[in-house]
């Protein structure tokens, strides 16, 4: 059930994304020669699915390949192998089907691109300062043959106005917005072309802590009126905590817990997700936290440890547990009571036998609850 009032609901089982293994290895040469010496492992057999209309959370520290996985699957990075089946509704003129985004050939991308926009984390680099926002934002209509000058005039004023700028805003220049106003300059283009699925990443984490929960709302806001399906990438959880139906936590390149957003932050089942949750910031200043430290930094995808990536850091590979964190990989598995694809799936050979501190139960018995 979501825990959010924006979204539009279509059936559960209306998926608009499936991701299927998918992988982006990044060559690292070295030597005279030149030659390939390794590969960075950014993404390294990620699968998931998106159902349409939800907004799917991404979650990880930087370097776990999650800001890859967005540009991989827009086909901004060209993919090492793998799939991901678009489902598409033909809302944009597209045929009503499924396509292979990282089979098609780079030259029949651009109507499907039509349904696929992203909204980027710092929205000063990615609006070009030389231009007006009135261009900025009639920019898709040409490139895509939309409309006469006039038409596509009035649909940028309606964009203005979706996002909460004025009509007269289009004759200003990049430079003469506040970073909250920049934001919502890339959301609007994001939305210029009706896309049904907004790749979001990090899209408030260069904003002011005031302005980042009016860039959510209107998200939120946004998704309604334009019937999309959101996947947003962001680097903690309490940034997706009240915008996610369902939250996919990455480590290292993969997929370490997947779950419905009300479940995960109850009953996290990998101690990843459980010291990310531990971590986050508490609305109650009465309450005390007990944050679990991560000891060091996110290893490095050229030499990922052995067994389960995450053992040099955990507090449960000790004793008996060690020898197998240390030697065997633990697969993506199903597990606890929506233990079906779409629901709760976890990478730890131990997620069955520990008892891991949910956000809300920690915050309850800290603030004496
Ligand atoms: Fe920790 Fe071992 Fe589970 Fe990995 S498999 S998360 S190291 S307990």
């Amino acid at each position: 059930m979501s825990n959010r009032t924006g979204s539009f609901k279509t059936a559960a089982t209306d998926l608009i994304l499936e991701v299927k293994d998918l992988k982006k290895h990044f060559p690292v040469r070295g030597g005279f020669w030149r030659r390939v010496a390794n590969s960075v492992k950014a993404v390294d057999g990620v699968s998931f699915t998106v159902r349409r209309g939800e907004t799917l959370g991404v979650v990880g520290e930087s370097g776990c390949g999650k800001t890859t996985l967005g540009r991989t699957i827009m086909r901004l990075i060209e993919p090492t192998s793998g799939d991901a089946f678009f489902y598409s509704n033909g809302r944009g003129g597209q045929a009503d089907g499924s396509v292979d985004l990282l089979k098609m050939e780079p030259s029949k991308l651009k109507p499907v691109r039509r349904e696929l926009q992203m909204v980027y984390q710092d929205p000063f680099s990615s609006l070009d300062p030389r231009q007006t926002i009135g261009r900025i934002l009639e920019e898709p209509f040409i490139i895509h043959k939309i409309g006469d000058r006039a038409e596509r005039q009035e649909r940028v004023a309606e964009l203005l106005k979706s996002v909460g700028l004025q009509t007269n805003h289009s004759s200003r220049y990049p430079h003469q917005f506040s970073g909250g106003q920049r934001q919502r300059i890339g959301i609007a283009r994001a939305l210029a072309l009706r896309p049904q699925l907004v790749i979001a990443d990090e899209p408030v984490s260069a904003l002011d802590v005031s302005v980042q929960a009016q860039v959510l709302n209107l998200l939120v806001e946004l998704q309604s009126e334009f019937e999309l399906t959101y996947i947003f990438i962001a680097h903690n959880l309490s940034v997706v905590q009240h915008i996610s139906d369902r939250i996919v936590v990455m480590y290292l390149g993969k997929v370490v817990e997947i779950g419905s957003s009300e479940s995960l932050y109850e009953r996290p089942y990998h101690p990843y997700t459980e010291a990310l949750l531990s971590a986050m910031p508490v609305a109650d200043p009465n309450a005390k936290r007990s944050p679990i430290i991560l000891e060091g930094n996110v290893p490095s995808p050229l030499d990922p440890p052995p067994g389960c990536a995450f053992h040099p850091r955990c507090r449960y590979a000790s004793g008996s547990r060690l020898q197998k964190c240390q030697s065997e990989h633990p697969e993506l598995r199903a597990l606890g009571e929506d233990n079906t694809e779409q629901g709760r799936m976890v990478a730890c050979h131990f997620a069955d036998e520990l008892k891991l501190r949910g956000a809300f139960e920690e915050q309850m018995i800290d603030a004496g609850a």
